[in-house]
């Protein structure tokens, strides 16, 4: 029993450690970390009172400690489907308890049988285990690295199949159900393996955290909240990106940048909030009409680009005047009223050996000229010269 209670209290004290990394973490509104959380505390309550064993009365070392753990396999597999955003199915889990616990009263008190519980545990954690591993697999969203979501439920499994094996080498044991059963061998290397699996399971839990977290940072800082356009820092990496594909393609590449025409006007009519909905729907129909590869961004205010990959001049003009059209056309009603608006286009195609901010600067050029010609219309820069500019007024 020595060392059944040695690694029953590691395995604790591991786990409290684990319960102190979660609880670190619990600040980060991550959906499934605070039954992560719970699932650690409960196992650091239950472990003890099993190694208690013999110390104190049954009921406690041996219902108790079991429900508390079986609560402890719930909550980690709730952490799971939570974390997916899957429904925690608590009364299915919470009536299964309660069996469970009905069992280990039965098979102690009714009829003293250690392998008949040993299986009723192994059998629970075994379901949860794998339940935990298909949720997290079947439900890993599309464009994260699914390294961590592998790597937990591959630990899941382990741990499955461990309690699986304990389950089944218990019934094959023939001794009378006494407390020395669980000092032999082969249940001494499967609690060791389990014991191991178990905390790891919970640094798995903890990676998957991370992963969230970073993802919604990326999210945060790659997107305009109001109009989810890129950022202005995410379109200039992309640019950064386009401009070495164009390089080494030898393939045209165009930029777009386009201010709302009289938007402080937007403003004064229709309240701010109207504003706001008139920015969100433009960015809503420019992404609407644009291609796959092509990169809409707000580049502050009522100022947004977009980066045309594989276009030229020609291309450019053809779709600024289409979005030019569309913006006249645009009607834009909600609880602040109806709204029409209208839009000014600068254009400049990337030259050989040009750098972002230089493009940039041909584009805003241009969309300065357009404001000063009137409006609502669309200017291409044709030269490397600064100063100079082609009207393509539509
Ligand atoms: P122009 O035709 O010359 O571009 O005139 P304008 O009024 O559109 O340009 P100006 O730069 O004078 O004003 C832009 C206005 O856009 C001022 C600012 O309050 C408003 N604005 C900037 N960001 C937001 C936003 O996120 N929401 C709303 N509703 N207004 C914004
Ligand atoms: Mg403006
Ligand atoms: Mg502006």
């Amino acid at each position: 029993m020595l060392t059944l209670a040695s690694i029953l209290t590691t395995t604790a004290l591991l786990s409290l450690a684990m319960a102190i990394v979660l609880g670190s973490l619990l600040r980060s509104s991550v959906p499934g970390v605070q039954e992560w959380f719970a699932s650690n505390l409960m196992v650091v309550i239950a472990l003890p009172l099993l190694a208690l064993r013999d110390l104190i009365p049954d009921f406690i070392s041996v219902v108790i400690a079991n429900t508390v753990l079986a609560l402890a396999a719930a909550y980690y597999f709730v952490g799971c489907a939570r974390f997916v955003g899957q429904p925690p199915r608590w009364k299915l889990l919470i009536s299964s308890i309660v069996l469970i616990a009905l069992g280990l009263i039965i098979w102690r008190y009714a009829i003293n049988s250690i392998p008949v519980r040993v299986l009723i545990m192994t059998t629970f954690f075994c379901t949860l285990c794998v339940s935990s591993s298909v949720v997290l697999l079947r439900h890993k969203p599309p464009h994260r690295n699914h390294y961590n979501y592998w790597f937990a439920a591959a630990l899941a499994l382990i741990f499955a199949a461990c309690q699986l094996t304990r389950g089944i080498y218990f019934i094959t044991l023939d001794e009378p159900s006494s407390t020395m059963m669980f000092d032999n061998f082969w249940n001494i290397v499967l609690m060791v393996i389990g014991a191991v699996t178990l905390p790891t399971m919970t640094m798995a839990a903890v990676m998957l955290t991370h992963d969230s977290m970073l993802a919604t940072l990326e999210d945060a800082a790659n997107h305009d909240h109001l109009t989810e356009a890129m950022s202005r820092k995410r379109l200039e990496a992309v640019a950064r990106e386009q401009i070495m594909r164009a390089a080494k393609l030898a393939r045209p590449l165009s930029l777009l940048i386009i201010d709302l025409d009289h938007f402080k006007r937007i403003n004064d009519t229709f309240g701010h909030a109207g504003g706001d909905e008139v920015l969100r729907e433009f960015a809503r129909m420019t992404r609407a009409s644009l291609r796959d590869g092509d990169a809409l961004g707000r580049l502050g205010g009522e100022e947004f680009g977009i980066l045309l990959p594989n276009t030229d001049t020609n291309g450019a003009l053809a779709i600024a005047r289409r979005l030019r059209e569309d913006s006249e056309r645009h009607l834009i009603s909600g609880a602040f009223g109806e709204c029409h608006y209208s839009i000014s286009i600068g254009i400049a195609t990337w030259r050989d050996g040009e750098s972002f901010d230089r493009l940039s600067i041909r584009a805003d050029r241009a969309l300065y000229t357009a404001k000063n010609e009137g409006r609502n219309r669309v200017l291409v820069d044709e030269h490397n010269n600064l100063d100079s500019l082609t009207s393509a007024a539509a």
